[in-house]
């Protein structure tokens, strides 16, 4: 149950041969900067072509030692050594965005005629869409000097409102009287008792909870209205009146597409409001309230020891996919999976690749619950899909946040599915359904309600500040919105306590989820209608994920329009169907 890093670079953390790949990192990227730095606009095709072929393999390298350093730092929080070698790594990260950068300024001077000519050249055709993606978001952009100023007040201006947040938040407590015993509770630690089955623990860390975060509520929307504020200025110098035009832009997405999606999300609540309704009944209430959506339903205490779970995993891909079972048995016998129950590693689940030795591996930790197993199908989703990639011109990898949880969704309903049919009480198939359906809430209204919010807030902060008493009203707003006025009470203050919303790297971080789960379901259910002759199709998506538009994607390989309603309606469906089942289990109750 123990990774095999040494296959990659032996010594751990003392590695000497990883040692030698980041000299020789540094040295690419010190030969590289010189070759761009004399490139200038009607520079020979030839020498633009070098310059793309050494980008690409240099984005293998650093992502290949940046995976390294991920997987040393998760196995042990401890390792010094680790934390050292990250802040290289991250050096040599930056160093490449730059190098980027400044390529991207010499080609959007590149003249039209002669662009489109290189295109066609037999050695770029491949990674035609990337290479013009980025010369067309350059011209959006200002000029690379006013950029490159921007970038350097944001350390200061914009990322240090996120990095002051996490710190906010890092040190709150929230006080929690349990069992008479009174105790101060991490936010995390706090969050985990929303699932807890007594009632009167979800209100009382409930109460606490809005409480703490309505003290602090004055620091959160400074910040809150700084980041928003900063934004909205970036985009006004570069004359872009959207908010959404960057989110959607680093999607690959149209703005029909998001309105089609969200118009087939809010079409299709009707089956959710009923589990809700359900659940409160089942619950003894008549409204639930926000601290009762992730209470338990049924139970399961079935262990599942690891060599079952990976032959259950082995068993159902291949149902699907020869290739992905076999890849999967591949992942199992080679040791690319973390997945001991042992102090000292990091929490939660991952999947990284190493692009450079055509390897995957997957972190996590195995304790033998139903959940973890479909985490460990989740993570050989993403690890199916890097390996597939692995095929493709390293520009041609790197797909949007949008897409990025197709494949790990996918194989993660394909042994979700199973489980549920081979539930082997009621009340664990009650576990499993009400598990489901949870999720599907979540993207459904919880993300809904985020959406509805950051626009709204956007809006108003366009004419000044906001302040704590409307953005809770607000978000409030948002809220009974989204959950179609199905609960007895909301969470005013989720703009403070959800860290989504001070995310520095990506704007708008909701709406890709939503958009990821449906878009799988929409391929899941294609691939239920056509069993295993879907293999060869779902492959080629696959591949093209970080090739095209999703709109391109979903044409050419679903013959799908993503911007119109009915795709997105069936993906939806087939969410509801689960309802329905839910229904008639817990009927007794209705
Ligand atoms: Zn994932």
């Amino acid at each position: 149950m123990r990774w095999d890093l040494d296959a990659l670079f032996p010594g751990g953390s003392g590695s000497e041969d990883f040692q030698r790949y980041l000299a020789e990192i540094r040295e690419q990227l010190a030969g590289l900067k010189a070759r761009i730095a004399s490139l200038d606009e009607t520079a020979d095709l030839d020498r633009f072509c070098e310059i793309a072929d050494g980008m690409e393999s240099a984005i293998v390298k650093v992502l290949q030692a940046n995976a390294f350093v991920g997987c040393l730092l998760a196995q042990n929080t401890a390792d010094k050594k680790a934390a050292m070698l990250r802040g290289q790594v991250s050096e040599d990260l930056s160093e490449y965005y730059r190098l980027l950068a400044v390529l991207d300024e010499k080609i959007k001077a590149v003249d039209d005629s002669l662009w489109e000519e290189w295109l066609r050249d037999g050695r770029l055709r491949e990674i035609a869409f990337v290479l013009n993606e980025r010369r067309e978001q350059a011209k959006e952009k200002l000029s690379a000097s006013e950029e490159a100023i921007i970038q350097n007040l944001s350390v200061d201006g914009y990322q240090a409102w996120g990095n002051l947040y996490d710190r906010l938040v890092g040190d709150m407590v929230i006080p929690v009287e349990v069992n008479g015993e009174k105790k101060g509770l991490s936010c995390g630690q706090a969050e985990n008792l929303f699932s807890d089955p007594d009632r009167e623990v979800r209100k009382r860390v409930f109460e606490s909870w809005e409480k703490a975060w309505a003290e602090k509520g004055d620091y959160f929307a400074e910040a809150l209205n700084h980041l928003a504020g900063f934004r909205l200025n970036v985009y006004k110098s570069r004359k872009w009146e959207d908010v959404l035009k960057e989110p959607l832009m680093l999607n690959r997405m149209k703005r029909e597409t998001l309105a089609a999606m969200w118009s087939a999300v809010e079409e299709n609540k009707g089956p959710f409001v009923e589990y809700l309704n359900r659940k409160a009944k089942m619950l003894g209430l008549e409204k639930l309230s926000w601290y009762d959506l992730n209470a338990p339903l049924g139970k399961t205490e079935r262990k599942i020891p690891y060599a079952e779970a990976a032959e259950t995993v082995i068993a159902q891909f291949g149902k699907f996919s020869e290739r992905m079972a076999s890849f999967a048995k591949r992942a199992f016998e080679n040791r690319w999976i973390e997945a001991e129950d042992r102090p000292g590693k990091q929490p939660g689940g991952f999947c990284t690749s190493f692009p450079d030795s055509r390897q995957t591996r997957i972190f996590m930790t195995y304790s033998g619950t139903l959940p973890n197993v479909f985490t460990l199908a989740h993570e050989l989703g993403h690890a199916f899909h890097s390996h597939v990639l692995e095929e493709e011109r390293p520009f041609n990898r790197l797909y949007g946040m949008n897409v990025a949880e197709t494949a790990s969704t996918f194989a993660e309903m394909i042994v979700a599915d199973h489980a549920l049919k081979n539930a082997k009480t009621d009340e664990e198939k009650l576990y499993l359904l009400d598990d489901k359906i949870a999720r599907s809430v979540t993207f459904f209204m919880n993300i809904h309600a985020r959406f509805l919010f950051e626009t709204r807030f956007y809006d108003e902060r366009k004419k000044g500040p906001v302040s704590v008493r409307r953005l809770n009203e607000i978000m409030e707003g948002a809220q009974k919105e989204a959950y179609c006025h199905a609960l007895a009470e909301y969470h005013p203050l989720f703009w403070a306590s959800k860290l989504h919303f001070y995310v520095t790297d990506v704007p708008f971080y909701n709406f890709p989820y939503t958009f990821g789960y449906l878009f799988s379901m929409g391929l899941y259910a294609r691939a239920l209608e056509e069993g295993r002759g879907f293999e060869g199709r779902y492959i080629a998506l696959l591949k093209d994920t970080a090739a095209m538009t999703v709109e391109d994607l979903a044409k050419k390989h679903l013959n799908a329009d993503l911007t119109n309603k009915e795709f997105w309606n069936s993906a939806a469906r087939l969410c509801a169907r689960d309802v329905e089942e839910f229904l008639r289990l817990t009927e007794k109750w209705s």
